[in-house]
C-alpha cells in the first residue's frame, strides 16, 4: 500500500475523521456451544478479524456482478480444516444478504451480527478433519470506510464496474472469508460481468473469457497462498498489454481508457522492475508479474498479489517499485499481526530508495540522512514504527522510519550481510507468515552481531535514535 503524495492534503484531513480505534470496541463473545469457534483469530488490535478453529485452504468465488444496478451475487465454495472440534464456526462477510449455507454438502443453520457469519453445521466437525462449506448471497456491496485511516476500501462500485482494493480487512464486503492475514489460502475466481467489460484477478486466466446471452466470463487462478486482503476482481473497461518480462516472467498491464497512454510505461517498468528485485529480493516467489490503473481516484496503490493496483493516477518507477518490492515483502512474506506492518511497509519503502540508488538517482543514504535531518520533532519519531497503532495504521513512521530502520541495519552490518539477510528472509518464509521478532532474530544470526539495541531504538522508541 502506498499513498499517492498528490492525495496527500485529502487523506491527511480524511485521517482525523476516520482514526477511530477498533480496539474502543468491547471483545467478541464466543458464540453459543462447547466447541464453537472464535469470532477473532488473535489478532487483538483488530479483535472481530478473521475467526478461530479452522484454517481454510482454498477459496473458490463465483461472483455476477452489473455495475448498472451495483448488484453482485456470489456463491463462495470454501475448503478447510478445522483446527478444534467445531460445533459453530464464523466467516466475516458484511452488507450483503445470505440466502443459503451448506457444510460438506449439508444444509447448515447460520446467523448474522455485524461483520460475523455464524454457521452451525448439521453434525460438529471434527479436530483436523478438512471440510467444505459453501455460502450463496447477493445485494449490493458497501465498501468499508473504517478501522484504517486510508479512506475507502474494499468492493468500491465505479462507473464502468469495480475497484478491488481491501487491506487491511476489507474482503468482507465482497466475499465470506476469514478476513486476516494470518490465513493464506489458494484462490480461483469465476467472475461474470456484462460484455465488454473486462475481469482482473489474482494469478493467471484458466481459461479465454467466454461470452454467451449478453455476458462474458473470466476465469482466474492464483495458486500460491495468498491474504484475503489481497485478493481482487477489479471490474471496467480496459486497454490490456500481456507478454514476458525479459527475464522471463509472464507480465499482464491493464489500464482505464482513461490511462491509454500509460499502458507501455507500467508494462515495461512492471516487468524491468519485477526482474530486478529477484536479483536482489531472490526469485520471484509468483507465477506472473504486472499492473492495473483504475479510474478510482483512490489516492492509493495496494500491492494487490501478481497485480498491484493504481487508483486513479498514473504512477511512477517509485511507487510501481514500491508494490512489486510487496509481492516479496507483504505478499509472499505475510504478517501474521497488523502492529508487524513495518515488516510490509518499511521494506517497500527502502525498495523505492534502493531503485533509485539502481538508477543512478539519489542514493539510499542521502535519501535516509534527508529523513534524518528532518529533525528531532519531526512526527515520525513520536510514533515507534515497529507497533503499528490500529487507528493509525499507515502513519508515515511505519513507511519512513521503516525504511531508516532497514538503512540503520545495511549500516551495521555491512552490504554483504545486509543483501543476504534480505535473501535468506524470503527464501525462509517463502509463502508464510512472519514477526518482527523473526526478522531481527534472523538478522543477528546471518550478521553475527548483537542486534537488539539497534531494532529497539529504530523500532520501538519514541524518539530521534542518535546516528552511530
Ligand atoms: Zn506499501
Amino acid at each position: 500500500m502506498r499513498i499517492n503524495r498528490r492525495s496527500m492534503a485529502v487523506l491527511a484531513a480524511l485521517v482525523s475523521v476516520l482514526a477511530c480505534a477498533p480496539t474502543d470496541e468491547p471483545p467478541p463473545r464466543a458464540a453459543a456451544g462447547r466447541h464453537a469457534g472464535a469470532p477473532g483469530i488473535g489478532d487483538t488490535d483488530f479483535p472481530r478479524d478473521g475467526n478461530g478453529g479452522y484454517d481454510v485452504a482454498n477459496y473458490s468465488l463465483t461472483v455476477d456482478y452489473t455495475p448498472a444496478s451495483k448488484r453482485l451475487t456470489g456463491v463462495t465454495k470454501i475448503h478447510a480444516k478445522a483446527t478444534q472440534d467445531l460445533s459453530s464456526f464464523n466467516l466475516d462477510l458484511t452488507g450483503l444478504d445470505v440466502a443459503k449455507v451448506t457444510v460438506d454438502g449439508d444444509p447448515a443453520r447460520f446467523s448474522r451480527k455485524g461483520g460475523e457469519l455464524t454457521v452451525t453445521p448439521a453434525a460438529p466437525l471434527v479436530a483436523d478433519s478438512p471440510f467444505t462449506t459453501e455460502i450463496s448471497y447477493s445485494g449490493t456491496p458497501a465498501p468499508a470506510k473504517d478501522t484504517a485511516n486510508l479512506g475507502t476500501y474494499g468492493f468500491i462500485p465505479t462507473a464502468d464496474g469495480a475497484f478491488v482494493a481491501s487491506e487491511p480487512n476489507g474482503s468482507k464486503t465482497w466475499f465470506p472469508s476469514n478476513d486476516h492475514p494470518a490465513d493464506k489460502a489458494t484462490f480461483d475466481f469465476t467472475v461474470t460481468v456484462p460484455a465488454g467489460l473486462t475481469v482482473v484477478a489474482n494469478g493467471e486466466q484458466t481459461a479465454p473469457p467466454a461470452t454467451s446471452g449478453g455476458r462474458t466470463t473470466y476465469r482466474w487462478s492464483e495458486r500460491h497462498p495468498m491474504a484475503t486482503y489481497l485478493a481482487t476482481a477489479t471490474i471496467g473497461k480496459f486497454q490490456v498489454r500481456e507478454g514476458r518480462s525479459r527475464g522471463g516472467i509472464p507480465t499482464y498491464a491493464a489500464v482505464d481508457p482513461r490511462f491509454k497512454t500509460s499502458l507501455d510505461k507500467v508494462y515495461d517498468l512492471s516487468g524491468e522492475i519485477t526482474d530486478y528485485w529477484s536479483t536482489v529480493f531472490g526469485p520471484y516467489p509468483f507465477s506472473s508479474t504486472g499492473g492495473v490503473v483504475d479510474d478510482y481516484s483512490a489516492g492509493y496503490a495496494l500491492e494487490n498479489q501478481t497485480k498491484p493496483l493504481y487508483g486513479g493516477f498514473d504512477p511512477d518507477e517509485g511507487i510501481i517499485a514500491h508494490e512489486l518490492a510487496h509481492q516479496w515483502f507483504g505478499d509472499s512474506l505475510t504478517i501474521k499481526r497488523w502492529k508487524d506492518l513495518w515488516l510490509n511497509e518499511g521494506f517497500a519503502t527502502y525498495a523505492e530508495w534502493l531503485w533509485s540508488e539502481h538508477k543512478g538517482k539519489k542514493s539510499a543514504d542521502a535519501i535516509f540522512k534527508d529523513f534524518y535531518n528532518r529533525g528531532a520533532q519531526d512526527p515520525v519519531w513520536a510514533y515507534p514504527p515497529g507497533r503499528a497503532k490500529p487507528g493509525d495504521l499507515f502513519n508515515e513512521s511505519v513507511y519512513t522510519r521503516g525504511g531508516m530502520t532497514l538503512h540503520a541495519l545495511r549500516k551495521a552490518v555491512g552490504d554483504p550481510a545486509f543483501f543476504k539477510l534480505l535473501k535468506t528472509w524470503t527464501a525462509q518464509h517463502r509463502y508464510g507468515n512472519v514477526t518482527t521478532r523473526q526478522f531481527v532474530d534472523l538478522a543477528e544470526k546471518v550478521s553475527g552481531k548483537e542486534l537488539d539495541p539497534l531494532f529497539d531504538a529504530w523500532l520501538f522508541q519514541p524518539r530521534r535514535p542518535t546516528l552511530a
